[in-house]
């Protein structure tokens, strides 16, 4: 049966759409592309702005451990927002986190608890070699800094709490080490807070920047011949998409990779996937600030806050707040890191500029990937919750391997969405 008209693009190769060009999008579409298909992104802002712009910028190999934890359950009080910690529940939005967090606390349960960790271990083991792949594919391996990072306590009981913490964890492919007198000392000579201890993380690190990052990426992709639509999709079909402004462009695949918009798209096919937006807050200076260009990202964990120098400037980012995607940012969460800030005396000023978006978050915090059964042409790679840059490559490579038949080097099947049965 001849194609129609309108189906992308007109060639020999199969073709593909993947709807969302975040970071888990742009990787993906890139990876369809070096596998041979004519890949067309469609994306609904002309300068994306959402988590996979203004995240902290860290390869995060070392937290192998799914947040939905035992461990996590335990200290859910004291991580609340209005005693001093980075987790915010908003009595208005309370009809969004009551049934996510009973999810959660499911999710939590040690025995489901220790398969998700398996699963996640695993993806994650394969994160760092897979950016490798990535930026040596785009021809710009300086974007990737495997440089680790560094943690950092303030007083002695956090120092050992949070070391004894690190030394029980399963930190995957990463490694940490002590730091030595002389660089605490360098600490201390740069942050007003006393340091009381910090550890060294090696095997982990950063992306040089988020912009060039976005650029780069969209720019090989394009340049290879990939297609990039500005457009939002209203719904998707087997083998369709749907634009709102009622177009509608077919593909022999179609790829949902939209974030927290993905459950809405997924949901005709009754498919449930109980994701929450779950908003984070950064600021961030311009790129003239008196912070070596050199030093990894910083993570302060008595404060929940991890600060990172890109290119582009120092960005501190912290707040983990369950809401709806759309409900307006809380300006209490910019002024809590302000606070912060000043404590720690960083160079970031009142004219840093703000910045709030999703994360997209499943109750058991591991990623959605998979096809959707009973449609031929329809698969999905969203929700991967603090670790979407991280798993951004590795997630691509997935995603083009299943769509090629192809086995993946380990079990995927914890990652599909029917696991919400
Ligand atoms: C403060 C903060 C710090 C973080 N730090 C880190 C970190 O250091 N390391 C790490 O690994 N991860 C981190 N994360 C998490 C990471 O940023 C996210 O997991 C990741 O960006 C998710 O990427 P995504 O492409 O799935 O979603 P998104 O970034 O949300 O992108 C989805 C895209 O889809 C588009 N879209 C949505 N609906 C439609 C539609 N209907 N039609 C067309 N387009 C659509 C949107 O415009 C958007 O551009 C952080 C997140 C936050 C908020």
């Amino acid at each position: 049966m001849p194609k129609p008209e309108n189906h992308v693009p007109a060639s020999d190769h199969r073709s593909a759409i993947v709807v969302g060009g975040g970071v888990i999008g742009t990787t993906t579409a890139l990876a369809l592309q070096r596998a041979g298909w004519a890949v067309t992104l469609i994306e609904a802002e002309d300068t994306p702005r959402a988590a996979s712009w203004g995240n902290a910028g860290h390869i995060a190999t070392e937290q192998a451990e799914p947040i939905a934890s035992p461990a996590m359950v335990r200290g859910f009080a004291k991580r609340l927002f209005f005693r001093g910690g980075a987790l915010a529940l908003p009595p208005r939005e309370i009809a969004t986190w009551l049934p996510f967090s009973l999810r959660l606390l499911k999710a939590a349960r040690p025995a489901r608890y220790e398969r998700a960790h398996e699963a996640l271990a695993a993806l994650l083991a394969q994160a760092m070699p897979a950016w490798q792949r990535h930026v040596a594919a785009l021809g710009a391996p300086d974007l990737l800094r495997a440089h680790g990072h560094v943690v950092l306590w303030e007083t002695p009981e956090s120092a050992a709490r949070g070391l004894a913490n690190w030394q029980a964890a399963d930190t995957g492919t990463a490694h940490f080490r002590s730091l030595t007198e002389a660089e605490l000392q360098d600490w201390r000579a740069r942050i007003c807070a006393p340091i009381a201890g910090g550890i060294r993380f090696e095997g982990s690190g950063q992306i040089a920047d988020p912009t060039r990052l976005a650029e780069t990426t969209s720019a090989r992709f394009v340049d290879d011949g990939g297609t990039r639509i500005v457009a939002r999709v209203a719904s998707v079909g087997d083998g369709e998409a749907r634009l709102t402004d009622n177009r509608r462009l077919t593909a022999d695949q179609i790829v949902v990779t939209a974030g927290v918009a993905s459950a809405a798209l997924l949901r005709p096919f009754g498919l449930k996937a109980p994701i929450i937006a779950e908003r984070g807050y950064h600021l961030q200076t311009g790129p003239d600030v008196d912070w070596p260009a050199d030093l990894p990202p910083v993570v302060f964990e008595d404060r929940s806050m991890i600060v990172t120098r890109f290119a582009g400037g120092l960005r501190a980012a912290s707040i983990v707040e369950f809401a709806r995607a759309q409900a307006n940012p809380d300006p209490a969460k910019w002024n809590r890191l302000r606070q912060h800030i000043a404590a720690l005396g960083l160079p970031i000023g009142e004219d840093a500029k703000p910045w709030m978006g999703a994360r997209p978050t499943l109750p058991d915090y591991l990623p959605a990937i998979g096809r959707v059964p009973g449609a031929k042409g329809v698969s999905y790679a969203f929700g991967h919750n603090h670790l979407g840059l991280t798993l951004a490559p590795i997630t691509g490579e997935l995603v083009a391997a299943m769509l090629a038949g192809k086995s993946p080097p380990f079990p995927t099947s914890p990652f599909e969405l029917q696991r919400f049965r």
